[in-house]
């Protein structure tokens, strides 16, 4: 299938599908003289070969390939992109390749986007977390003061997802990566989030089942993203359960609980939020923990595991505040977002009865 992206300034495909790595020196947008991949170390030894082998002979390729996890997404390896793509002679009109999940996606589009002021780059992502990365242009790396902090909006030329890469993900993967499904779910679909809440556990989901849901929620950062590439309004809906979630992330530093487990226990807290404030409307509180529960994910309760203070310190440092109040995207319904402030005194308090109220 071919979902179409429309921004302001831009226009691109997402190509999903079976068997598109072997494809994708053919779908690209137009003619590259040279192409420079950046993959991880385990994509690497899984998809590279094929990827590599999809480009015609008469393109140069170059490929360089970072150490697997969060910890790439960082400045020396940023950097060290730089370096080996300035020494393997990629110019201007070249094209650099993201094959990978959302670490390797958002340090080559930051890459792409610095190198020589911003050169084309095409998006292959390999994790259902990357349904969300991959599209939408945010691009990144991490300082050791707050995740995401040093990045900038630049759109790929296309995205070409093949899923089929989906089969060898860890279940840590999976949990990650179906975090972001239901997050789309909740924001935008009541349908969707039947659908999810109905899944079996996540290793007897249908390859169809998961394309599905897979382009339901490309469908839904895409009709945000048009509406609001830049983040001014409604794209701020897409941080549901990331506030906290990216505060869980930089204090266990980013090693012990990935992306999307954190956001998971983020949207939890967003919801407890949520029926605070809309007392009347009737949230799916409990159909959610139980979700996260029959797929094991880690509960809320591991927020015992952190330091309440050390959390609101890197909630305080959240690009998404303004000066003086912290803004938290909650939901008066299922597909129904909206944004609210809190004093860092109000967030912490809630925050404190969240901890104690959770198993
Ligand atoms: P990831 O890229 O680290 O991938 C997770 C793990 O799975 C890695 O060990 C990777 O090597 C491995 N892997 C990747 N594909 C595989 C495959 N097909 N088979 C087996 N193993 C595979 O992490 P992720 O969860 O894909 O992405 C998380 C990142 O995405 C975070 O840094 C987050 O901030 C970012 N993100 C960005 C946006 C955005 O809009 N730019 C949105 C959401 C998340
Ligand atoms: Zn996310």
């Amino acid at each position: 299938a071919e979902l179409p992206i429309h921004t302001k300034d831009t226009s691109y495909k997402v190509f999903i599908g079976e068997g598109l790595c072997s494809k994708v020196g053919s779908l690209l947008p137009k003619q590259y003289n040279q192409v420079f991949i950046i993959t991880d170390s385990h994509v690497a030894n899984l998809y590279l070969n094929e990827v590599v082998a999809s480009f015609s002979s008469n393109v140069t390729v170059s490929t360089y390939t970072v150490p697997a996890g969060e910890n790439s997404k960082q400045m020396d390896w940023f950097h060290e992109c730089h370096t080996f793509a300035i020494e393997s002679g990629l110019e201007r009109s070249d094209l650099i390749v993201a094959l990978g999940g959302g670490v390797v996606g958002d340090l080559a589009g930051f890459v792409a986007a610095t190198y020589m002021r911003g050169i084309d780059y095409i998006q292959v992502p390999t994790t259902i977390l990357a349904h969300d990365s991959s599209v939408g242009g945010k691009v990144a790396i991490n300082h050791p003061q707050g995740k995401n902090m040093i990045g900038s909006f630049h759109q790929p030329k296309a995205v070409i997802y093949d899923t089929e890469t989906l089969a060898t993900l860890s279940h840590t993967e999976w949990r990650s990566g179906m975090a972001e499904v239901i997050k789309h779910a909740l924001i935008a679909d009541h349908e969707m989030l039947e659908q999810c809440l109905e899944l079996p556990s996540f290793d007897s989901i249908s390859n169809a089942t998961l394309a599905d849901l897979l382009k339901k929620g490309i469908q839904v950062k895409a009709a945000i993203v048009r509406e609001d590439e830049k983040e001014k309004g409604v794209r701020r809906y897409l941080n549901l359960g990331h506030t906290l979630g990216h505060a869980i992330e930089a204090e266990s530093g980013y090693s012990s609980i990935t992306h999307g487990e954190a956001v998971a226990i983020g949207i939890d807290f967003a919801l407890f939020l949520s029926n605070k404030q809309f007392p009347e409307a009737t949230l799916p509180i409990d159909a959610y923990r139980k979700w996260l529960e029959k797929h094991h994910y880690p509960m809320s309760s591991k927020l015992k595991e952190y330091s309440i203070e050390a959390l609101m310190e890197k909630i305080k440092n959240d690009k998404k505040n303004d000066r003086q109040q912290i803004r938290m995207v909650l939901l008066s319904s299922v597909g129904e977002p909206t944004l609210a402030s809190y004093t860092e005194k109000a967030l912490m308090d809630e925050l404190i009865e969240f901890r104690s109220e959770v198993r």
